[in-house]
């Protein structure tokens, strides 16, 4: 796939194109310059042009995961919309399906569910490209990307040639990998590859899940992996997190907060700020002797409830994580609610609320 880049036509660009009808939050100002790139030549093409100009570079996938700023971004946009070239390929009892970064995810995740290839069925509903996805380790319900990708590709801005990353390469973590890191705005990817299991069980890890599925497990039937997608999504839609699900809780970023990770000596001081006992705060292991805890759950004691409104700017009605744009707000509105959640937490339990969505077009971003 995509081994050698094909000739095409020129790249595409415009001035002056506005962002805000490119993300989920509607929110942002102009690009001064917005390129389009379907093909692996036009994605070299674009980041030419930006070189030519020596203007800052930004790639934009679904604008699911993204605050641009109200003064916009003065530098090339690029839009990623390569399709897919091959689709699947058999390597052992494993199924590898190459998907092109311009690729709607859930079309693909769909495309999995119905082949019976399970690796993905929990990542149902979240909005997005292909593309996006290695970026942050998109995850939900128990699963995230990096248990299936095995290869990355994507135009290399330092080299300035396109290369393949394998899994290693692209050092995942929780939310994190090296293009959210290190590598920052070094790498456009082209396309990602997935190793699937043909006839494998869906994955039934999350609470939410298994309590969906708990009458049908007690008589002893094991959901399938249609079954657990149509779920996923249905417990994405009443949080108000399922893609293009439209009004005022569709307009967001998804989670705008990160869990944070603590060492167990902070339960004492969350215990004592929420009068709970320690055994009640809420907690998942995170590796190293760590703790996960659920910022939902912190914001929630920090006393912001859902649909807590500031202006046209509010916490979602349906989830605590969300921030929520209902109508016509700016970035300066949306931050303003993110800094009085996150100070909130602070003072409460000296816990930095980490912010998830990426920021375009701020002063410390470019
Ligand atoms: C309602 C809702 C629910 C969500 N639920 C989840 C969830 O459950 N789990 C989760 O992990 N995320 C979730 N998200 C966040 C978001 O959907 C994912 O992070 C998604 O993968 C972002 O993809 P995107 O194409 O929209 O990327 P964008 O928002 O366009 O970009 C995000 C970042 O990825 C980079 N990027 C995008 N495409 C490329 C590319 N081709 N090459 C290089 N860099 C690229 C951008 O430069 C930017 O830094 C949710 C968002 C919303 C709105």
């Amino acid at each position: 796939m995509y081994s050698q880049a094909v000739p095409s036509p020129p790249v595409n660009w415009k001035e002056s194109v506005l962002l805000a009808p490119y993300t989920t939050l509607e929110i942002g100002g102009p690009a001064r310059f917005f390129v389009e790139a379907c093909t692996e030549a036009q994605v070299a093409e674009a980041a030419q042009f930006a070189r030519e100009r020596d203007l800052p570079f930004f790639v934009l996938g679904g604008g699911s995961n993204l605050l641009v700023s109200d003064e916009g971004f003065d530098g090339v946009v690029v839009r990623v919309c390569v399709p897919v070239a091959a689709r699947e390929r058999r390597e052992g009892d494993t199924v590898l399906i190459d998907a092109g970064a311009g690729e709607n995810w859930n079309d693909v995740v769909l495309y999995a569910v119905e082949r019976g290839y399970a690796g993905l069925e929990c990542l149902a509903g979240i909005p997005g490209d292909v593309g996006g996805t290695p970026v942050q380790n998109v995850g939900a319900y128990g699963q995230e990307v990096a248990e299936t990708i095995v290869q990355v590709r994507a135009f290399d801005l330092e080299q300035n040639s396109f290369v393949d990353l394998d899994h290693e390469a692209c050092r995942f973590g929780y939310r994190r990998s090296i293009f959210n890191t290190e590598a920052r705005g070094r790498y456009i990817v082209t396309a990602v590859t997935y190793r699937l299991s043909p006839g494998g069980e869906p994955a039934l890890r999350y609470a939410d899940v298994q309590r969906y599925f708990t009458a049908s497990i007690k008589a002893g039937q094991k959901p399938t992996l249609r079954q657990v997608y149509d779920a996923v999504r249905s417990i994405r839609e009443q949080k108000g997190m399922l893609a293009g699900q439209g009004g005022a809780d569709g307009r967001s970023a998804g989670s705008f907060f990160k869990n944070p990770v603590v060492t167990p000596a902070k339960l004492p001081q969350i215990a004592l700020g929420t009068g709970c006992r320690e055994e009640e705060v809420p907690r998942y292991p995170a590796g190293d002797g760590m703790i996960k805890l659920p910022a939902a759950w912190l914001i929630e004691r920090a006393g912001f409830r859902k649909g807590f409104a500031m202006g046209r700017v509010a916490i979602s009605s349906r989830h605590t994580l969300a921030l929520v744009n209902l109508g016509g707000a700016t970035a300066a509105e949306l931050l303003a609610l993110r800094d009085a959640v996150v100070s909130a937490v602070m003072d409460k339990f000296a816990i930095p609320l980490e912010q998830e969505p990426v920021m375009l077009g701020f002063s410390s971003t470019g």
